[in-house]
């Protein structure tokens, strides 16, 4: 099974897709945080992406769908993915397509997360990860608090905020979003496999309800 995590910054692609690997027992992929380990670790890649990513541009698609490329070859992800922030462009999405293609496999569906813009914002600003990278379980300070200030619920670590959370880099990534990635939602609606949620505080809706409807959906 083959799942794609669509929606703009904050509307909780992250929080929906690590539920899901929970209980579907399907890997999570984020090209995300792919790319923020590699910063961590100072390789040449990370220095790439960070002067992307620092200014809340996307990292060019050769290199993002070479990365992808590489992971979908792993054995972990042989029997099912799902794909967290990639594609973001209609020529990642076309690759994506003749990638799978090429080893009798396609995009099974397509879950396209919406929140209404006020509340992206906020909640990129208040959002906390977990600096453990085999556990990066997403909190808000508003929304999802952990019991412990500053510390993970789950496994104990220190809570960071991470160095593209900040409004100014928001705004031009909602933009990107906007031009770049926003087209994926009538490609895949083409395709016949998209799910749309929205996910809000107004109605009630956070993303842990919209894993849990997907979850019933697939079983
Ligand atoms: P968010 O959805 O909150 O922006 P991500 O962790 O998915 O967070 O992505 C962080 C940054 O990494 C993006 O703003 C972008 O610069 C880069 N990035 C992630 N995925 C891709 C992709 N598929 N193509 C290009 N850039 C990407
Ligand atoms: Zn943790």
């Amino acid at each position: 099974m083959i799942i794609i995590m669509l929606g703009a910054p904050g509307t909780g692609k992250g929080t929906v897709a690590g539920i899901l690997q929970e209980k579907l027992g399907i890997k999570q992929v984020s090209t995300g945080d792919i790319f923020r380990k590699n910063i961590q670790e100072g390789t040449k890649l990370g220095k790439i992406a960070d002067s992307y990513i620092s200014k809340g541009n996307l990292v060019p698609d050769d290199i993002t769908i070479g990365i992808v490329e590489n992971r979908l070859k792993d054995d972990d992800v042989k029997d099912g993915i799902i794909l967290d922030g990639f594609p973001r462009t209609v020529v990642q999405a076309e690759a994506l397509d003749k990638i799978l293609k090429e080893s009798g496999k396609k995009v099974d569906l397509v879950v396209n997360l919406t929140t209404p813009e006020e509340e992206i914002i906020e909640r990129i600003v208040n959002r906390r990860v977990c600096s453990n990278s085999e556990c990066k379980t997403i909190y808000n300070l508003q929304l999802n608090p952990p019991k412990v200030e500053g510390i993970c619920d789950k496994c104990g670590s220190p809570l960071v905020q991470r160095k593209d959370d900040n409004e100014e880099t928001v705004k031009s990534r909602i933009d990107n979003y906007m031009k770049q990635t926003s087209p994926l939602v009538e490609y895949y609606n083409k395709q016949g496999n998209l799910y749309n949620a929205v996910v809000s505080k107004s109605i009630n809706k956070m993303g842990k309800d919209v894993a849990e409807d997907i979850a019933k959906m697939l079983k």
